[in-house]
């Protein structure tokens, strides 16, 4: 079978079996990590392999820690202006998909938001250009890639040249492209899309930015303690840690970002250009902002988009329905999916077209 859906979603086969068998005996100490204590060395060595590969992977300086927290990129979307801006202060915002949307929601609760770009009124199906960013904004937070509406940032210059911090939202592209990781001063990301199991997020911060607001914080909320207890200032995720290790594992085996980025740049190519070749089928996004992650596109016809989604299930290919909001097909093209998947689903894109043509 060929899993499609946008999250949580496809691993590699290994990452399955070596879970499943950790469940059982996990290294050969006769516990399955389900019953592992969080402080013993046999996960203090899961725990720091997991943050060593993240600093190698994204090529991290010493100034960037990185952090695995509980709550899902959600719990970020209030986390990130609690410790990062006051009452009185501007953080300037991308309103590009439901995901950012949401993170303006929660950032009024803490101070002023300037939106500086929105394509609501399009239903998200572009990025805005041209963003005027307020030199006196704390941060500027964009979501690098919209899981719903298919759009992704391919230039990230004009955000970099802005000299406002920046934070991303990077939870369904986070690993698949090489971007210069150092120049973002906070990363979230829900692991359930790219890097592991759902029940952890990945967040790499600049801990430069950190201690410069005036509320009290929750213990829990403040990053400094995290990053002062290592992830482990209460009980982590440990499963779901496990999970992101060995994906992260895997895709240094891979050879890394630049190795895994061809083959999803392979990937989307193929998809997009059947869309493009065949009139029954219709992108939602616009070209030059197209997602290599989330492929959105339409039928005009209904009745037919049910009988090709009925046709994916047939097929052994899950998950290739479109959000509700947009409707159609999305099909997810995470580090995981071999460029097979994406094979076999134009193959029959293909060969609909032509018994529908
Ligand atoms: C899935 C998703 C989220 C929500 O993640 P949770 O872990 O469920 O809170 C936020 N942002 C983006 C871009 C997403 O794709």
């Amino acid at each position: 079978m060929y899993n499609f859906n946008a999250g949580p979603s496809i691993l590699p086969r290994t990452v399955f079996e070596q879970a499943a068998q950790a469940i059982l005996n996990f290294n050969n100490t006769g516990l399955s990590i389900l019953e592992l204590g969080h402080r013993t060395d046999t996960f203090q060595a899961v725990m720091n392999e997991a943050i060593a590969l993240v600093k190698e992977l994204m090529h991290l300086d010493a100034d960037h820690e990185v952090l695995f927290l509980h709550g899902g990129a959600s719990t970020q979307f209030f986390q990130v202006p609690m410790n990062l801006l006051n009452e009185n202060e501007i953080a300037a915002y991308t309103d590009t998909d439901i995901w950012g949307a949401k993170a303006i929601k929660e950032a009024r609760l803490f101070g002023h938001v300037e939106v500086v770009g929105s394509s609501k009124e399009a239903n998200y199906s572009y990025l805005p250009k041209q963003l005027v960013v307020p030199k006196t904004a704390k941060y500027l937070h964009i979501t690098s890639n919209n899981t719903i509406y298919g759009t992704q940032w391919q230039d990230m210059n004009p955000f970099y040249e802005t000299g406002v911090p920046i934070v991303a939202d990077m939870s369904s592209d986070i690993l698949s492209r090489t971007l210069d990781f150092n120049k973002f001063d906070l990363i979230y990301a829900g692991a359930q899309k790219n890097v592991g199991a759902a029940g952890v997020n990945l967040v790499v911060v600049n801990k430069n930015i950190l201690g410069k607001v005036d509320r009290k914080l929750p213990v829990m909320m403040d990053y400094r303690n995290h990053i002062e207890n290592g992830s482990m200032l209460n009980t982590p995720p440990v499963f779901a840690v496990y999970v992101c290790m060995l994906t992260l594992r895997w895709l240094k085996e891979q050879g890394g970002v630049p190795a895994i980025e061809k083959i999803n740049d392979q990937k989307a190519a193929l998809l997009y250009s059947t869309i493009d070749k065949l009139p029954i089928f219709k992108g939602t996004a616009a070209v030059e902002d197209r997602s290599k992650m989330n492929v959105t596109f339409v039928m005009d016809d209904a009745a037919l988009e049910k009988e090709f989604l009925a046709l994916c299930k047939e097929n052994g290919m899950v998950g290739v329905k479109g959000y509700r909001t947009i409707g159609g097909f999305r099909a997810s093209l995470y580090n995981a999916m071999p460029l097979e998947g994406v094979q076999a689903l134009t193959a029959l894109m293909n060969d609909f077209a032509q018994r529908k043509g």
